[in-house]
């Protein structure tokens, strides 16, 4: 997984315009999952993410997507899972102090950002993870986030969204 998650950064440009043309109807759909239930689509969602993500990204399901800002370079690949710029261990080589093999993911950020449209995004200050929303789907928090107020399902029928 390891090659392709270096070969998905090396095509960041081409994933952010499929994302943003995903996150669209995904967040086009939210009147039609709010009528059949968040709670009922979150684990099978949850489980599409986690396969495609995991392949593409080896997305660790943190429950809060930054992929956009990270130059599709997972930050919770970093044993440090550092979500806001590379700790002080950066080889010259530009890969991890822990993991000597594996380039810093973060090196692999910066990389990933300079090839997409949006990538001053890697400046944002990301929050802390939130071990309580782990394994969650971001996509169904993202929708829940974007869509209008009135298409939502309210805050408290939702997983911590
Ligand atoms: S930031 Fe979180 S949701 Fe996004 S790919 Fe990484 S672990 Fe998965």
């Amino acid at each position: 997984m390891y090659d392709i998650r270096l070969w998905s950064v090396r095509h960041a440009r081409l994933f952010e315009g499929f994302y943003r043309l995903f996150e669209r109807s995904y967040v086009a759909m939210a009147p039609l999952i709010r009528r059949i239930g968040v709670e009922r689509v979150e684990k099978p969602v949850a489980a599409v993410e986690r396969i495609v993500k995991g392949t593409l990204f080896d997305c660790r399901m943190c429950g809060r997507c930054v992929l956009s800002s990270t130059g599709m370079s997972c930050p919770m690949n970093c044993p440090k899972q550092m979500r806001n710029g590379p700790c002080g261990g950066v080889r010259a080589n530009g890969h991890c102090e822990v993991r000597p093999q594996m380039r810093c993911v973060w090196v692999q950020a910066y990389e990933g950002s300079r090839r997409m449209s949006g990538g001053h995004a890697i400046l944002d200050v990301q929050k802390p993870v939130d071990r309580s929303i782990e394994g969650s789907s971001s996509w169904i928090r993202v929708m829940q986030e974007k869509a209008p107020a009135s298409t939502r399902t309210p805050v408290a029928e939702t997983h911590g969204t």
